[in-house]
């Protein structure tokens, strides 16, 4: 790259007779559109050069100069590519944010915002939480002085917790593996009143069926691997903020540490979104089929979906959620034992770590997603030997429930 031109000068060369007046206006275009038609359009235009009505995998990690820092805004690939630029836009359309930025993993999204952090800042976090998160945060960025803390979802444990140091407060909302909800709103009340930075894990819910930026949040996360992906066949993770000054820090993070989306995962990505409207209608219909007749079996002892008016967050999620999601808990009578029995058993659903996936998959929390929280913190939060977790797919609802009744019995 040519470390020599100043940026202002390499800023000037504007792309296709200017793209950033463009991408303002493309922006404000995006506002009035529907979600399907954000989710199928957003940040994909035609290709300029050939029509190719889809945007294609530009598969290259450089780009040819016509003179020395000339270029149509493109260097190489780490710090920008066209295939990863359209899914950043699409991203940020669905989002609602102005900012959108693809990286390789939904963990190297949360590594860039996290290495953000100085050495003495406190994140406040939730205990119940992606075991790869809680990983992150105590075996790579605990060590290296970043404090945290974790509590449970109730507001006044989070405003319990901050401290003069505390900078972030990061949740999930469904949060995995127990599906509680999370008040949003309340944290960006906490949050505006203390000076911190609201992060909200939105990969359960898919910006689908919430919008957290909408309510106030600062940072959103995705793991775009799960629904946004949606055919358990790329790996992919995703910030969006309209936050201009945290959007520059993670974005020099992005070139800077190079944890980027490949050309090809941002086009799997992209095509996964166009259907995700329909897809998490479908999930989320046989998410209550399933729920329904879980409740009614004997060997269950508890279900655990956001969608049952016993589910003790029913109200909020209804509230601050335009639908459930698909994904939902049960507890069995029993324990390791007959988990592995029931898994052994099952015929369509795949006994697989990972969700969102047009399959149906089943997951042990206690030793798959979640083997990296202690024992001990684990049996407190309630993930327990007797837990379950279900992505319900969007196979034939009718197959779904025979193979779990098949493998309960
Ligand atoms: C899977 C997942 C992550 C991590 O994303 P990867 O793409 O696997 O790195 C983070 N948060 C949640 C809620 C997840 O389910």
């Amino acid at each position: 790259m040519p470390m020599t031109i100043p940026l202002t000068h390499r800023r000037m060369i504007v792309f296709r007779g200017g793209q950033k007046s463009k991408v303002e206006g493309q922006r404000k275009k995006n506002k009035h559109m529907k979600f399907s038609t954000k989710a199928i359009h957003a940040g994909q235009s035609p290709d300029p050069t050939t029509g190719a009505t889809i945007v294609p995998i530009y598969q290259t990690s450089t780009f040819t100069q016509s003179g020395i820092g000339e270029h149509r805004g493109y260097e190489y690939s780490r710090s920008g590519n066209p295939t990863r630029k359209a899914l950043e836009e699409n991203l940020s359309a669905l989002e609602n944010g102005k900012y959108g930025l693809s990286f390789a993993s939904g963990l190297a999204a949360e590594h860039a915002i996290l290495a953000v952090l100085k050495p003495g800042d406190h994140v406040i976090a939730m205990q119940d939480m992606y075991g790869g998160t809680y990983r992150l945060f105590e075996k790579v960025f605990a060590p290296n002085g970043i404090r945290f803390t974790y509590v449970d979802a109730h507001p006044a444990s989070f405003s319990d917790a901050v401290r003069p140091e505390t900078r972030l407060v990061w949740i999930e909302s469904p949060t995995n593996p127990l599906l509680q909800i999370v008040d949003i709103g309340s944290l960006v009340d906490i949050c505006k009143s203390k000076n911190l930075l609201l992060v909200v894990d939105n990969t359960f819910a898919t910006p689908f069926f919430q919008n957290p930026l909408d309510l106030g949040a600062d940072l959103v996360v995705h793991s775009t691997t799960k629904y946004l992906g949606g055919h358990s066949d790329v790996i992919g993770g995703a910030v969006i903020t309209n936050n201009e000054e945290w959007y520059e820090k993670i974005r020099f993070l992005q070139n800077a540490a190079g944890g980027v989306s490949s050309p090809f995962d941002c086009w799997l990505t992209l095509r996964g979104i166009k259907t995700l409207a329909i897809r998490m209608k479908q999930h989320e219909e046989n998410a209550f089929a399933v729920a329904r007749f879980l409740s009614t079996h004997k060997q269950v002892k508890e279900v655990i979906f956001p969608g049952l008016p016993e589910h003790p967050d029913y109200d909020l999620a209804k509230r601050q959620m335009s639908g459930f999601g698909g994904m939902l808990s049960f507890k069995i009578y029993g324990g390791f034992e007959e988990a592995n029995r029931i898994m052994k058993k099952f015929r369509i659903y795949s006994l697989a770590e990972s969700l969102g996936g047009v399959e149906s998959l089943a997951n042990y929390p206690a030793v798959m997603t979640h083997g990296s929280i202690p024992a001990e913190m684990r049996q407190k939060i309630g993930v327990t030997d007797d837990l379950i977790r279900l992505s319900v797919g969007i196979e034939d609802a009718e197959d779904l429930i025979a193979d779990l009744e098949a493998a309960l019995a």
